[in-house]
């Protein structure tokens, strides 16, 4: 297909939703406006919604329809495999040097104080510069916060041939082209920042995945954990023996509840009726397709009470969790080597869900949606998030370019030219985003179907040498 095709296609499915949150949101504003004094136009609102979420998902089921009868189905699939095996050919490539003696190397250190979602996405970010900066990896893990012998006993080490953090000259990051062994901080404490950051792709592949991918860096993003998180065989043993366990079926959608210490710091509260209207919305919309035996969900938490709330409250719902819960998933355990598993069970078992009900402010969420993407040629849509738009910790602003000028309605709103830039800060999921526009500087709200992303691409090397 040709990439307008594909742009198009995936465009009217995005704006299909958009034009719905908009409605919608609108409608129950006037319907709660009208509430006492009168009665009739509630019902009639409640008709309105009622027919116009129907006919909303009729047009997201012709959308997704349109894409298997294209003609094109094939091609996303193979497309899909080509670009995974050529990036993880080349992830190979880079890890396993010919000589590590004299291999130039990137350490980086497992050990950010953080959640499992945030030290894996700083190992993450550590590729992506290893890659850009052609240099294998070296990752330090032992004493893991939540596994003290290290990443090696749970995942595939990075090399085969190469995990020796030594060298005969060592620098801190920038250091220079020669200094054999470069150390990598942090992405909050890099100075300076390289072009291969987030949310930039690399350039080469940059034609294929705009065609083929919604959200590319995400797809870039997926590789890497794919290269990253190759279990051990008895990784592998335990997720299989648990799996069985749990009696999972599909459909599913899976849900998680990010509370605890994130709540108020982090995070709003959302209570879990706000996910389960998401979760409701998904079937309906599938039902449209296919018959559904039973509404499943997969539930992780890091709040056990969650769990008890769901299966009491939603008895039309199968409701599947780690048996584990209470015991990984509380603080008291958090960080340790007690909550590993759980948590490598939850996001595994997220990453497989048919859709993904969260919050993108827990990276517990993002990681399952980047893993997800390994499974389809694009997951892109497959989320519904309660707060944030996706993003990657430490990115470079994320930008969207005007396609239709708006002219402000109301105090909060922006004026916007076609062609602008807009730095955008979230979705506020009712038609309209915020975001600063950087030709007049200012702050403020915009239709979001106004604008179409901007994708970052930076020149990485195209590890030629592969292709001799
Ligand atoms: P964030 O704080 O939600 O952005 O994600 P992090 O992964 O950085 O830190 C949260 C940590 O809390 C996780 O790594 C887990 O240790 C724990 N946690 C959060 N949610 C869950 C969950 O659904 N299941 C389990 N088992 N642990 C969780």
């Amino acid at each position: 297909p040709n990439t307008q095709y594909e742009l198009l296609r995936r465009r009217i499915y995005a704006n299909t939703k958009e034009f719905w949150f908009y409605i919608h949101s609108n409608l129950l504003e006037i319907q709660k406006k009208a509430g006492d004094v009168a009665p009739d136009i509630v019902d009639i609102i409640n008709q309105v919604l009622s027919l116009g979420a129907e006919h909303k998902r009729s047009l997201l089921h012709d959308i997704t329809k349109l894409a298997e009868v294209d003609g094109y189905e094939d091609w996303r699939q193979k497309e899909s495999q080509d670009l995974s095996d050529l990036v993880q050919e080349r992830f190979k490539f880079l890890q396993n040097p010919e000589d590590c003696d004299t291999a130039r190397k990137l350490v980086c250190s497992l050990n950010k104080g953080c959640g499992y979602g945030c030290q894996l996405h700083h190992v993450v970010y550590c590729f992506m510069v290893a890659y850009g900066t052609k240099r294998t990896l070296i990752l330090k893990s032992k004493g893991w916060r939540y596994h003290k012998s290290g990443w090696e006993d749970i995942f595939m080490p990075l090399s085969d041939t190469c995990t020796s953090p030594d060298g005969e000259t060592m620098a801190n990051w920038p250091g220079h082209v020669e200094t054999q062994v470069i150390n990598l901080p942090i992405i909050d404490s890099l100075s300076p920042r390289p072009p291969y950051l987030p949310l930039a792709i690399p350039e080469d592949l940059a034609p294929r995945l705009t065609r083929l991918h919604g959200d590319p860096v995400v797809w870039w993003v997926g590789q890497i954990l794919k290269y990253l998180l190759r279990p051990r065989e008895k990784t592998t043993n335990l997720i299989e023996d648990a799996i069985n366990k749990l009696g999972y079926k599909r459909p599913i959608v899976g849900v998680h509840v990010r509370r605890t210490d994130k709540v108020g710091t982090e995070a709003a509260f959302h209570g879990l009726e706000e996910y389960m209207t998401a979760v409701d919305e998904y079937y309906k919309q599938l039902s449209l397709s296919q018959k559904i035996d039973k509404k499943r969900i997969y539930l992780a938490s890091d709040d056990p009470k969650v769990l008890l709330e769901a299966k009491t409250k939603y008895t039309d719902y199968e409701v599947i969790c780690d048996p584990q819960i209470s015991k990984t998933a509380a603080v008291s355990s958090r960080y340790s080597d007690t909550s590993l598993f759980g948590i490598i069970l939850d996001i595994h078992m997220l990453s497989l869900s048919d859709f993904l009900v969260c919050t993108f402010s827990s990276q517990v969420c993002r990681v399952a949606y980047e893993i997800m993407q390994n499974y389809y040629p694009d997951a892109s849509s497959r989320y519904k998030s309660l707060d944030d738009i996706y993003y990657y910790g430490g990115q470079n602003p994320h930008n969207m370019i005007a396609v239709y000028p708006h002219e402000p309605k109301r105090q909060a709103e922006m004026q916007i030219a076609v062609g602008d830039l807009i730095g955008v800060a979230g979705n506020h999921w009712n038609g309209f985003s915020k975001g600063r526009n950087l030709r007049t500087n200012q702050n403020g709200l915009y239709p979001s179907f106004k604008m179409k992303d901007k994708i970052e691409v930076a020149k990485f090397p195209v590890y030629s040498e592969l292709y001799k």
